[in-house]
């Protein structure tokens, strides 16, 4: 089954929202001097985002949270079609997931599960 998959968000992942800007360089590097500066003051000691909810696993300004924080926006930061959405953002979790959690994690198995992919590990 080959089709195309739709990115979708799993629940209590965050992954993203290790922000640590040392690794993060590609992502910073779109964003407009302000949101340069925003991200930068959300960064906590340990590199995670001082809005995330650890123990919850979820953003604690979830509906005021900046605009880079949507996947969505995406989009129009990286420049790609919408067609390459699904794709470019599947890839981006993948990655963040993989790097957090560990590729063969409880947290990329549901990811997966979520875009209704079978089984792949390459990330
Ligand atoms: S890494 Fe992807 S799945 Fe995980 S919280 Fe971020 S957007 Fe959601
Ligand atoms: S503001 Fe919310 S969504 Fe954005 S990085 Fe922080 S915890 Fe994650």
């Amino acid at each position: 089954m080959n089709g195309k998959l739709t990115w979708k968000c799993t629940e209590n992942c965050g992954a993203c929202c290790k922000l640590s800007p040392e690794e993060r360089e590609d992502a910073i590097s779109v964003l407009s001097n302000k949101d340069q500066d925003l991200f930068i003051s959300m960064v906590a000691n340990d590199g995670w985002c001082k809005f995330y909810d650890k123990s919850r696993r979820k953003c604690s300004i979830y509906n005021e949270r900046p605009s880079f924080c949507n996947v969505r926006n995406l989009v129009k930061l990286f420049n790609i079609s919408k067609d390459d959405f699904d794709k470019f953002a599947i890839k981006c979790c993948k990655q963040h997931i993989k790097h957090i959690y560990g590729g063969r994690s409880m947290e990329m198995k549901r990811f997966i599960r979520g875009i209704g992919q079978n089984t792949c590990y390459n990330v």
